[in-house]
């Protein structure tokens, strides 16, 4: 093992090689803390090159790697296993913007750049980088793109994998893939790159993106709106995309018990409405054109709502500063969890006409077999993609409701399968769904999934244990 460290040294230099064990610590564990690993060494190359030469020592002395980002991910997918074997690949030295291209609305991007830097560059050059999300000034666009993230603006622009259009990528041979296309239209084959994108490391190592870029929008509404029940969040989604079309970019959903929580947490929060509700939606537009114009289009839908008794209230901000603390309210749900103590956690995703019944149905039948528990439901509604999370009964402590997890985990997913769902929506498998993942997918479809995995990485260095 010496003599791996020895070469990757002579590639990165000592100071591109981590390995004392203090120094390892918060890359051998992930965000919400559930996985702790030991690495055998923390890598941090500087170029692709590097980082091919570092992939090539590895494979000969088949050693397996852990791509890294900004380490952020909710399902164990960067943390190494606890063997002191594995390598951790962490790209976030790479963090050179290699080109905007405005004309052509593309940006070409290294892997450990920052989401929200992406998205200041963007913004300089009077374009708009959409992929948004709370980890945003963490999370590096290298794991964006291996988690194929969603975010508040799906709705509208589509996953990270509709963001991308070109790729170049480290094989598990260390060989380099140049496949930086900036084009929109590239019909040759098969679409290589998305076969990286949403494979969370075990492919390959994505070392540069073209990224999509977007005419920056000149004017927001932001509204909170309170609703009964998810039904008639429903139905306010439906008005919306009538009345504003894609002007509508991001749509959640929130129940009072997240809403409970944030207020709880963090001391810079107010509630929206002089009086609480079981539930209020997000929403957001956002239009090429100055002006009010939007305002004036979402103060139409929710007058016609009310009128409809689709809504309960609604506040439109006034100001972005109003918008902006509307946006934390949501955006801090997740956090305000991690500080509350342990729950069980589930990312899924609904056809949207059929999340409220799954909702309801779930509901009950997590009241009938787990007495008392409190559901902390939120999500990218106007996505279909709810953060579905179970919280301990009053009275019992958190460590001690979270071993039920597997019971709860299978009465939930299995009532996603019925609705036809998805168990992950946009945070991956990782190690977290690994094994759950098996009940769900068809056996051909797992072993289309394998055999690819065989293809490109015969000897398994790439992320092992990990989606498969
Ligand atoms: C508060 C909070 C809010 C979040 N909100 C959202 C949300 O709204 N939507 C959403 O989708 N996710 C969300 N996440 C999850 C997380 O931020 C995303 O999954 C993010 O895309 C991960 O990026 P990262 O750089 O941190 O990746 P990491 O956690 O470092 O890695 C994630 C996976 O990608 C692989 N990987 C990383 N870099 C590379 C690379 N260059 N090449 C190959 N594989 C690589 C890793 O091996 C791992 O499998 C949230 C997380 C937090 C903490």
């Amino acid at each position: 093992m010496s003599a791996l460290l020895q070469r990757i040294r002579g590639i990165v230099g000592s100071a591109g090689v981590i390995t004392a064990a203090g120094d390892l610590a918060s890359y051998a564990t992930d965000w919400r803390k559930r996985y702790i690993g030991l690495p055998l060494a923390v890598v941090r190359p500087a170029s692709t090159d590097e980082v091919a030469q570092v992939v090539r020592a590895c494979a000969d002395s088949r050693t397996a790697i852990v791509p890294q980002g900004g380490n952020t991910g909710l399902c164990g997918a960067a943390t190494p296993d606890a063997s002191g074997t594995q390598i951790v690949l962490n790209l976030s030295r790479m963090n050179r913007i290699r080109e905007v291209d405005a004309r052509n609305n593309t940006m070409t991007a290294e892997a450990g750049c920052v989401l929200a830097s992406l998205q200041e560059a963007a913004e300089e050059a009077g374009r708009l980088f959409p992929l948004s999300l709370a980890a945003e000034g963490s999370c590096e666009i290298g794991g964006n793109l291996s988690t194929n993230a969603g975010g508040t603006a799906v709705l509208r622009y589509g996953n990270a994998r509709e963001l991308v259009l070109g790729l170049e990528v480290v094989l598990p041979s260390g060989e380099v893939w140049e496949g930086l296309r900036a084009l929109r239209k590239d019909n040759t084959g098969y679409d290589l790159k998305q076969l990286f994108i949403g494979a969370e490391g075990t492919l390959g190592v994505i070392t540069a993106a073209v990224l999509k870029l977007f005419p920056l929008p000149k004017s927001h509404a932001t509204a909170v709106v309170a609703v009964q029940n998810p039904e008639k969040a429903l139905a306010l989604l439906e008005r919306a995309l009538e009345g504003c079309g894609e002007r509508l970019t991001g749509f959640e959903l929130f129940s009072d018990s997240c809403l409970a929580l944030v207020l709880k947490h963090f001391r810079d929060t107010a509630a929206p409405f002089p009086r609480r509700f079981p539930h209020y939606v997000l929403m957001e537009l956002s239009d090429t054109q100055s002006g009010e114009g939007v305002r004036a289009l979402v103060e139409n839908v929710l007058e016609a709502a009310l009128e409809e008794k689709n809504i309960l209230d609604a506040a439109v901000a006034q100001n972005e500063t109003q918008a902006r603390a509307f946006w934390k309210l949501r955006e801090f749900i997740s956090e305000a969890q991690a500080h509350e103590g342990p729950n069980i956690k589930h990312d899924v995703s609904i056809p949207i006409s059929r999340i409220a019944d799954f909702i309801s149905a779930t509901d009950r039948e997590l009241a009938r077999a787990h007495a008392g528990v409190r559901l902390v439901t939120f999500g990218h509604l106007g996505d279909g993609n709810l953060h579905y999370n179970v919280s301990a009964p009053e009275g019992l402590a958190p460590d001690v409701f979270v071993k039920n997890t597997a019971a709860v985990n299978r009465l939930v997913h299995d009532s996603v399968a019925r609705f036809g769902g998805s168990i992950s929506a946009e945070h991956g498998l990782g190690q977290l769904k690994r094994d759950e993942i098996q009940r769900y997918k068809s056996p051909l479809e797992l072993e289309l999934m394998r055999k690819l995995k065989r293809a490109l990485d015969p000897h398994g260095i790439m992320n092992p244990g990990k989606v498969l």
